[in-house]
């Protein structure tokens, strides 16, 4: 049994790695500003004497006495709001969540002898002129536009995190996320898995950013968060950064006919404004992650959007 802190454990990838961790029998501290985060995300964790949730903010440093606990084992650094309308409402905060996040859970790291895991992600390559994108790809990323604060807060996130393991031996995992659905996206997250599914459900009107012949590739969560805890588990000199993604990959105009065929909704699609640096297309190459982790997704878009579906319809009626 370990105890395992994870930061942005009340969000929608936080909270399915933290029941997975319970499950296995570890300790679990959640740690979480609540900012995109709920506590109805935990509620099969709250009761459970393995399990506890600390309301706090990874700008904060924090240490072992703040935490309730002895020591740590493993810290999975997952704070951080992801939808581009959540992290575009504070950016200052956003690229402090990362970089000051960052050092405090390098520094947790450091003090207690815990294995640190960094959710990195596809942003880092920003809008890509290689396709796939591969790991040793160094990214096309505006500096100074509305989507640098999350996409230079997480570049510089990585430099922290091997700038540490450089300079003080820490123990460090990294992947890079591609775009990852599932049930526990709040239904205003913004996103356009959970904004496709949710208008479709309401009888609303699909809103297409630009033309919607911009790609993305689509992992369902459940994969993700086992590509998760296989790096956490894997020998220490296997490091990442690892893509992990569904290398599937799909028009915005296709996903929105699945979800209007998958729902049986009426509703039309409509074209609204493409936002400012808006990635025209991203994919993941995921060979690292099947030679090192023989880890690979295993859920098909429908069957995945079939399950999210059901998770909005049953949400949405409550
Ligand atoms: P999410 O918004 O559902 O979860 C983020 C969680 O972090 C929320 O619970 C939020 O309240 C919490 N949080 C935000 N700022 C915080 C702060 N300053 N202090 C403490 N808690 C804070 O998003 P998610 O999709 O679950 O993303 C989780 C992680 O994975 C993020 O780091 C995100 O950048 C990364 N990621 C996700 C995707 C994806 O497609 N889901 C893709 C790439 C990277
Ligand atoms: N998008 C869309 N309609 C929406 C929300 C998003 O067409 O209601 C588009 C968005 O412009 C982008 C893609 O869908 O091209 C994925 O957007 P999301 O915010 O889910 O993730 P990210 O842009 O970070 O990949």
């Amino acid at each position: 049994m370990k105890k395992i802190l994870v930061t942005g454990g009340a969000g929608f990838l936080g909270s399915h790695l933290c029941d997975r961790l319970v499950a296995q029998g570890h300790e679990v501290i959640a740690l979480d500003s609540l900012f995109t985060g709920s506590e109805k995300n935990l509620q099969c964790l709250i009761a459970n004497p393995l399990f506890k949730f600390v309301k706090r903010d990874v700008v904060d440093a924090v240490d072992c006495k703040a935490l309730g606990v002895e020591g740590l084992d493993e810290i999975y650094n997952l704070a951080c709001p992801a939808s581009p309308v959540h992290y575009q409402y504070d950016p200052i905060h956003t690229m402090k969540t990362s970089v000051l996040g960052a050092i405090n859970m390098l520094e947790l790291a450091r003090s207690t002898g815990a294995k640190v895991f960094q959710a990195s992600t596809s942003e880092v390559y920003g809008d890509p002129s290689v396709h796939p994108q591969p790991e040793d790809y160094w990214g096309n990323v505006n500096t100074i536009g509305i989507r640098s604060c999350y996409d230079e807060g997480k570049r510089a996130a990585e430099t922290l995190f091997f700038d540490y393991q450089r300079t003080y031996k820490l123990r460090i995992k990294m992947v890079r996320i591609f775009n990852t659905y599932g049930p526990r996206m709040a239904a205003d997250d913004g996103r356009v898995v959970s904004n496709f599914i949710v208008q479709a459900l309401r009888g609303q009107d699909l809103t297409i950013y630009g033309d919607g012949t911009q790609t993305r590739s689509f992992c369902y969560a459940d994969d993700l968060v086992e590509g998760f805890m296989r790096l956490m588990n894997a020998d220490d000199s296997v490091v990442g950064p690892i893509n992990m993604g569904n290398p599937g990959e799909f028009t915005m105009i296709e996903l929105a006919e699945k979800v209007l065929r998958l729902t049986g909704s009426k509703s039309k699609l409509i074209h609204m404004p493409l936002p400012q640096d808006d990635p025209k297309q991203r994919r993941p190459d995921i060979t690292k992650a099947k030679q090192y982790l023989g880890w690979e997704p295993t859920v098909a878009l429908e069957q995945g959007l079939v399950r999210t579906i059901a998770y909005f319809k049953e949400t949405l009626a409550g």
